[in-house]
């Protein structure tokens, strides 16, 4: 039995007129008339109505809801830890090929039955425009449990390379004794898939809280995870208030892992909270988590403006700014600065469309909720206190949806606050750098923010980048050469960073697989 080669799902292109537009455009209207949604949590396989209602507003038009979804309460949660432990041993015990064959065909049901219901969720209650849900809902999630199965296959490869003679050595790669909890962000459908499939095709059991932002693309995720043969208990699906549902898990004396992305302050309060039980778990807790950044573009002097100016749009406004690796601060040496990288960014933000992500003609969208919007909108302000110079956008309306204008700021202050700060909302801010300062430049870049995630450098001068790749040694997990630093693929750049940005154990690779095992050695003589 071998898994057969894996390829990354091909990106529709959305053009107008294609067939997948049309069935997008269905999908919507579908969805639209289903409105509003009801969406349980799900424990054992079966619905829990906890009658704790909770809504799910839609970003782009908050005065409707996409769902309104039962929190899970007390006796939920712990009927799901229990629930998951008892379905523990048979999953665990099942043949590889079984569970493998499970998440390939989860991958399949993604990309094609549930493909444009999927994308028009994400479109719906998480903002994206049709390209982002797409390059998220559809292709990532895909990768991801393709990817997975193949990593996993190669895992379980892994043995030791030496044996005496009359003797066999191997090594097991057993789940981890517990169960798993997994958190995961708005931003991405597909992070939600990969935090609760990756532990459970190692043959671990997993209590998976969506986001409240996401709760309803993260259900269809879960329902696909049931419909490709994941049985019942192996994943239990635990909406509810964020602090109440990880505060019980963690409590648990069986809480065995944390698979989280999310913000900087929530992990590291999770991991203090994990810290204060530790007495009460037969083993250590593995802590994996994925979370900030402060993700940078430096412009080289030798860098092509077309390609820098563009590759900047897209880093910093796709999906409004809101992905972990969203470029928000840029470094422009100042001769590139004044031979039309300043005027030719100014003119593309001016064409970058803002509306409802339903209208394919937009680039931008609503921000998640009510809290980005004046988080985002703060930043903006506080920016401008500081003596920050706004090129573009600045303004904001949220009369219907949480709209922010892309906005660019230019500062003369490298360490101002929007060039240290973490926004996670459609706003760029701008440091011109004398062109004999590049080295300075460097140290800025990698002693201004605490996070380390991503960041590209655009020159054409191999020289300069490599004394920029050496200095940034740090500085990202993910580092981009004349690209933008957001959109890792699965299987050709794992994604995550260090410092605070996280453990660094690398999304889409093999070295997450890792995370959720305890090998087991054993020796046999003959
Ligand atoms: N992997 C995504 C990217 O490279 C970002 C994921 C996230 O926002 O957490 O753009």
């Amino acid at each position: 039995f071998k898994v057969p080669a894996v390829e990354n799902e091909p990106m529709r292109s959305y053009a107008p007129g294609s067939a997948e537009r049309k069935s997008l455009e269905a999908a919507l209207a579908q969805l639209e008339k289903e409105l509003p949604l009801e969406v349980p949590c799900v424990v054992n396989g079966k619905p829990v109505k906890t009658g704790k209602l909770a809504k799910q507003p839609m970003p782009h038009e908050y005065a409707r809801h996409l769902c309104t979804y039962h929190e899970a309460d007390q006796a939920t949660v712990a009927a799901a830890i229990d629930g998951a432990l008892a379905a523990k041993g048979e999953w665990e015990a099942m043949p590889w090929n079984d569970r493998a064959a499970i998440f390939l065909k989860a991958a399949d049901l993604v990309s094609g039955k549930y493909r444009y219901k999927l994308m028009a969720a994400t479109i719906l209650g998480q903002g994206k425009n049709a390209w982002q849900a797409e390059i998220d809902a559809a292709a990532e999630l895909s990768d991801f449990l393709r990817f997975g199965v193949k990593y996993v296959e190669e895992l379980y490869s892994q043995q030791p390379p030496k044996n005496t003679p009359g003797s066999w050595n191997r090594v097991e790669y057993r789940a981890l004794e517990g169960f798993v909890l997994a958190v995961s962000p708005f931003n991405f459908t597909a992070i939600g898939g990969n935090l609760s499939a990756v532990p459970a095709l190692v043959g671990n059991v997993v209590v998976w809280k969506p986001s409240p932002a996401a709760t309803y693309s993260n259900y269809i995720v879960y329902q696909i995870l049931t419909e490709a043969g994941v049985p019942p208990g192996v994943i239990q699906f635990v909406p509810g208030p964020p602090e109440e549902v990880t505060g019980q898990a963690i409590a648990n004396p069986n809480f065995a892992a944390l698979h989280f992305t999310g913000s900087t302050f929530v992990f590291k309060k999770l991991w203090k909270d994990i810290a204060a039980n530790l007495d009460t778990y037969k083993g250590y807790p593995r802590i994996v988590g994925e979370t900030g950044g402060k993700n940078f573009h430096i412009i080289h002097q030798s860098a092509e403006i077309k390609n820098a100016v563009m590759q900047t749009i897209r880093g910093a406004f796709e999906y409004q700014g809101q992905k972990c690796s969203a470029l928000s601060r840029v470094y422009v040496a100042s001769s590139i600065w004044n031979a039309g990288f300043k005027e030719q960014l100014l003119a593309e933000v001016a064409k970058l469309k803002v509306g409802s992500p339903t209208d394919f003609a937009n680039f931008i969208g609503p921000v998640i909720g009510r809290p980005a919007f004046e988080k985002v909108t703060s930043y903006i302000k506080k920016a401008k206190d500081a003596g920050g110079e706004i090129l573009a956008g600045g303004s904001a309306d949220d009369s219907v949806g949480y709209y922010v204008q892309p906005t660019v700021i230019l500062t003369k202050d490298p360490k101002s606050v929007t060039m240290a700060e973490e926004i996670f909302g459609p706003v760029l801010t701008v440091y011109v750098y004398e062109d004999t300062d590049f080295e300075k430049t460097l140290d800025l870049i990698d002693t201004t923010s605490p996070y380390a995630l991503t960041g590209s450098i655009f020159s054409q001068d191999r020289k300069a980048l490599l004394q920029a790749t050496n200095r940034l040694r740090n500085s990202a997990g993910n580092v981009y050469y004349n690209e933008k630093c957001t959109g890792a693929v699965v299987g050709q750049q794992p994604f995550g960073g260090a410092r605070a940005s996280g453990t660094n154990d690398k999304a889409g690779s093999m070295s997450i697989f890792y995370r959720f095992v305890s090998a087991r050695s054993i020796k046999e003589n003959f």
